[in-house]
């Protein structure tokens, strides 16, 4: 069985790449009866953001990505915070240490700004670190200039090392030589390298799914599994999600990179994850709208493409339009409720306007694409006191027929059976039929005093919906 995880920084909103790593977490751990874990990586003290993990928790439970292990959650291999597992890491640095495959080095800040100065000025082929401090003891060293007190250590990258390693996804890969990582800063935290290895062991992950930026570091983490003694696990590096001008996507550059934003915009958490399952499976055919279940079913490896997947939101609307039109009525009527509570679209509705908003769905459904759209598209029927807002263009466009057109569809409102198909075939007999007007005159009167717009909803679906005495009103309001 897979143990998978995601190991986010918690430095912010949270990333759409880490959701897209998750959800090839949750499958292989799903489809071979293993475990998906959630550690917070959080030793880099100064760039944390508070509420970002609550985030994290947050976007992956509404994405359905629920780990089975985490610091929420809990599990038999915490704690899941990495500030909180800093005794952890001192025993692995000193045996490194001792077995000679670190060393400390006293180079101040100043000292390596320097070095990487010249090196850049002569334009060295091979640059990093060179090794001062190598060899020498604490005493020998502080003779020397661009001393501090606090070392930090570094792993001493053998001139032999493998610089190949097998992906599970790209095959044999090879990456650059690396440069002595420092893997223990001077505040005494594990740097990301030391910790990433140290835990992924002992969590008993054996499958590191995570983004193609690591491909360069995934030789120095393999050092470490061999000089501790442990098993390597397998590497699946993905593709890094791109703009449709190819640049990476980025929080700074693209709304869409924060995951908290798909669920602003009302995309429903099944459309975001089958685009994300699209986005890794780019150029397979065999459909492009399947449930997580099936992706599961089928998920393999090889089919995982390696070419940066293009971020395209007309596909993720398109996918939402479609998942929007499989809810039954009452559960898209509750997710517009929901969305527009929790998003201050509305606050604290009452009965009769959940009520309205139920009755309203079936004559939105069809064209809806955002949740965020719906109560906009319908606000007209909460209008209280049947106060519509009236679109002046609206108003203004409307012909000299209008006064007779409403007088007509009053006498009509007010006598037949309320409902759509009754109220239609009513004012189609009276107004289109006996007064000779064409139905694009005829009814635009009507859709302008019920919805206060020339475009709107189904009229005579509105008018069942708002009931005679609301749509007498709305009329009699207009003609006056
Ligand atoms: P910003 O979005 O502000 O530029 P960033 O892109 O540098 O920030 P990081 O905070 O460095 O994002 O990364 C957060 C996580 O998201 C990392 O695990 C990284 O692998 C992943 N990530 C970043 N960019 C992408 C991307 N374009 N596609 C997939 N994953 C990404
Ligand atoms: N904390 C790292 C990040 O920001 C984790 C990388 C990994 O998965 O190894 O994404």
């Amino acid at each position: 069985p897979a143990r998978t995880r995601v190991a986010p920084s918690p430095t912010g909103d949270p990333h759409v790449g880490t959701a897209f790593m998750a959800l090839f977490d949750v499958a292989w751990a799903r489809k071979t009866g293993g475990s998906f874990v959630l550690r917070i990586e959080d030793t880099d003290q100064a760039r944390l953001v508070a509420g970002s993990e609550q985030q994290i928790y947050d976007s992956l439970e509404w994405l359905g990505l629920q780990p089975d292990e985490g610091p929420h959650v809990g599990g038999e291999h915490g704690p899941y915070r990495q500030s909180e597992r800093l005794d952890t890491y001192r025993p692995f640095v000193d045996r490194l240490i001792a077995d000679g495959h670190a060393y400390y080095c006293w180079c101040s800040p100043g000292r390596l700004a320097e070095l990487r100065k010249e090196q850049e000025a002569a334009k060295l082929s091979v640059t990093g670190y060179d090794r001062l401090c190598l060899g020498k003891s604490r005493e020998e060293r502080s003779e020397l200039p661009g001393f501090s007190e606090t070392p930090v250590v570094r792993m001493l990258i053998p001139d032999d090392v493998e610089l190949e390693f097998d992906d599970i996804v790209r095959g044999r890969v090879k990456a650059p030589r690396p440069d002595d990582q420092v893997i223990l800063k001077a505040d005494g935290f594990p740097t990301y390298h030391l910790a990433v290895v140290v835990d992924d062991h002992l969590m008993g992950i054996n499958t590191v799914v995570r983004g193609e930026e690591w491909i360069s570091s995934t030789p120095k983490h393999v050092l470490l599994y061999r000089w501790l003694g442990w098993d390597l696990p397998s590497f699946a590096h993905m593709p890094l999600l791109r703009n449709t001008d190819k640049s990476k996507i980025s929080k700074r550059k693209n709304p869409a990179a924060r995951l908290m934003w798909f669920k602003e915009q009302g995309y429903l958490p099944e459309a975001v994850r089958n685009f994300l399952q699209l986005l890794g499976y780019a150029g397979d055919d065999s459909g492009e709208v399947k449930s997580f279940d099936d992706f599961v079913a089928e998920f393999a490896w090889e089919k995982v493409n390696t070419v940066g997947p293009i971020f395209d939101l007309k596909k993720l609307d398109w996918l939402n339009g479609h998942y929007i039109r499989e809810l039954s009525t009452e559960e898209l009527a509750d997710r517009i409720a929901t969305f527009a509570e929790e998003s201050g679209q509305w606050s604290d509705p009452s009965e009769r306007e959940l009520e309205v908003l139920r009755l309203a769905v079936p004559i939105i459904q069809e064209r809806l694409v955002l949740l965020k759209d719906a109560l906009p598209q319908l606000d007209y029927l909460f209008a209280a006191d049947d106060e519509v807002t009236l679109d002046g263009d609206a108003v203004a466009g409307l012909t000299d027929d209008a006064p007779a057109v409403l007088d007509a569809a009053m006498e009509v409102a007010g006598s037949v059976d309320f409902t759509a198909e009754a109220i239609q075939a009513g004012l189609r007999e009276r107004i289109v039929e006996a007064m000779g007007i064409k139905p694009k005159f005829a009814f635009a009167p009507l859709r302008v005093a019920i919805s206060g717009r020339k475009v709107s909803p189904p009229l005579f679906e509105s008018m069942e919906i708002l009931g005679r005495e609301s749509s007498l009103a709305r009329l009699q309001a207009l003609r006056a």
